[in-house]
């Protein structure tokens, strides 16, 4: 029985080498914010970082810190720390000093404590020289007094680069409600001889389809979003009806990542004098999608793959982009866009890795519609796709037992399943595959309380696009 003190905030620095580190930390976050006396505040980005010390050549690092209310008491919450990392599978005993580690969790602050007692020493006294550290410790808390140094963590993370950072200053942003005038924009720009970096998205804007747009910014001069509910892919009236809208919220988002224009519209507008009365596009406007939309999410909502890639290719028709992004979060989607651009021949498609909360579930605009016990459950989703992958990883290939696993950590949890299948991602077929899997992706969809999710993983490769 633990003793319980009056909640304060510590900050946890995380570390993994080994193993899936990606998957190794997010299940330690998952697994401090199910400890009893510990909420998860807040978690900076994963950052990549050479080891320091140790033997040779070891496998570079993800770091990360959290931000955590704790009603623990700062020894318990070393315990509780050091009994994650030996779930991890790490052995500090017999491990080499400073030697690789699937999970590293060293306590930094307890409130304003300071303690210099055996294995407990808080502040952490090496974290002011360790820029791993205090990168991710600057996103969360830039202004903290560090005390040796007397700096703030951002001024001294600044010292340590050689380079301060300063807040990103936020540029014009260019508006359009009329994809005709958005066109004739991208249009002129190309005319100059700059790329365009395209991100098609229905709004209600989260971090993953702000990756998307970074990503865009990053690998082209300019980058542009699009913001559309489209009615022609929602086979659900009140789907579409709950979807969640915000144009001038996201404009503010994206102008903040450096997305030089977003634009809007209405059906009417994307294809002139081709919607009834009745609200219906005429027959001759849609666009058929090829085979990789049978199966799983075309199965499951018939006319989906249809709307995508009629919006799709007329986004395509009216904005002459360099490059479109699209995200992994909809792997058959991508399927789907990949055929429909090499069939035009352009642009060409860039797909980003899933952005996923702290819990692991994955960023979508329909959690929004999630109650908060709702969405804690969610994450159990992200939980169910780990499970499958560590079978895949101790060397399961047959793709029933894959399923199962998939189906068994699904309704232990009692989710309401449309499907769950693993699939080889590069020989898609609408049939579930028999027999053995040179490759693997786990796909689901499930129904939580009114909400549809749906999400994948690839059991077959390390996480990678971590940020
Ligand atoms: P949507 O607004 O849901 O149509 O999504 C627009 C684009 O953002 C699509 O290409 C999605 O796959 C992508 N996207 C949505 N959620 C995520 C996520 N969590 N991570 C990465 N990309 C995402």
């Amino acid at each position: 029985m633990s003793s319980r003190v009056a909640s304060t905030r510590a900050l946890v620095a995380l570390g993994s080498n080994l193993g899936d580190r990606l998957v190794n930390l997010q299940v330690a976050l998952a697994r401090l914010a199910q400890e009893e006396g510990v909420s998860v505040l807040a978690v900076s980005s994963f950052h990549e970082t050479e080891p320091v010390g140790g033997p040779a050549a070891q496998p570079r690092y993800l770091n990360g810190v959290a931000q955590l209310e704790t009603e623990l008491e700062p020894r318990e919450l070393l315990l509780c720390l050091q009994r994650l990392e030996a779930r991890a599978g790490r052995d500090r005993v017999h491990e080499p000093r400073n030697g690789p580690r699937r999970l590293d969790l060293d306590l930094l602050f307890y409130g304003e404590q300071r303690l210099s007692e055996p294995g407990l020493q808080v502040p952490h006294p090496r974290l002011e020289q360790r820029e791993f550290v205090l990168a991710p410790l600057c996103e969360l808390e830039p202004d903290r007094r560090l005390e040796q140094c007397g700096l703030s963590v951002r001024a001294q993370l600044a010292k340590l680069v050689g380079s301060a950072k300063t807040p990103s200053g936020v540029r014009e942003i260019v508006r359009f409600d009329n994809p005709l005038a958005a066109g004739v924009w991208v249009k002129a720009q190309r005319a100059r001889g700059l790329s365009v970096g395209f991100v098609p998205t229905m709004g209600a804007l989260h971090e993953g389809h702000l990756e998307l747009a970074r990503a865009a910014a990053a690998k082209n001069d300019l980058a542009v979003v699009s913001v559309f509910v489209n009615p022609l892919q929602f086979n659900d009236p009140l789907d579409f009806q709950r979807y969640p809208r915000d144009f001038d919220g996201d404009g503010a988002m994206l102008a903040k990542v450096g997305v030089a224009m977003v634009f809007t519209g209405t059906l009417e507008q994307f294809f002139p004098g081709k919607v009834g009365a009745d609200g219906r596009l005429a027959g001759e406007a849609w666009i058929e999608p090829g085979p990789s939309a049978c199966g799983l999410e075309g199965s499951r909502r018939p006319g989906h793959f249809r709307g995508v890639s009629t919006i799709v290719n007329r986004l395509f028709e009216q904005i002459d982009s360099t490059r479109a992004y699209f995200g992994q979060k909809d792997f058959q989607q991508t399927l789907v866009v990949r055929d429909l651009a090499r069939a035009r021949g352009s642009p060409e498609v860039v797909i980003c890795p899933t952005s996923r909360e702290i819990s692991g579930l994955a960023r979508s605009s329909r959690n929004q519609l999630l109650s908060p016990a709702e969405r804690a459950r969610a994450a159990g989703l992200f939980v169910a796709q780990s499970e499958a992958r560590e079978l895949w990883l101790a060397g399961e290939r047959r793709a029933e037992a894959l399923d199962a696993c998939l189906h068994a950590a699904l309704t232990r949890q009692e989710f309401e399943v449309e499907y769950a299948e693993v699939r080889d991602p590069e020989a898609w077929s609408a049939e579930a595959r028999t027999g053995p899997l040179e490759r693997a992706i786990a796909l689901l969809a499930v129904r939580v309380g009114r909400t549809r999710l749906i999400d994948n993983l690839r059991l077959d490769e390390p996480a990678s696009g971590v940020r």
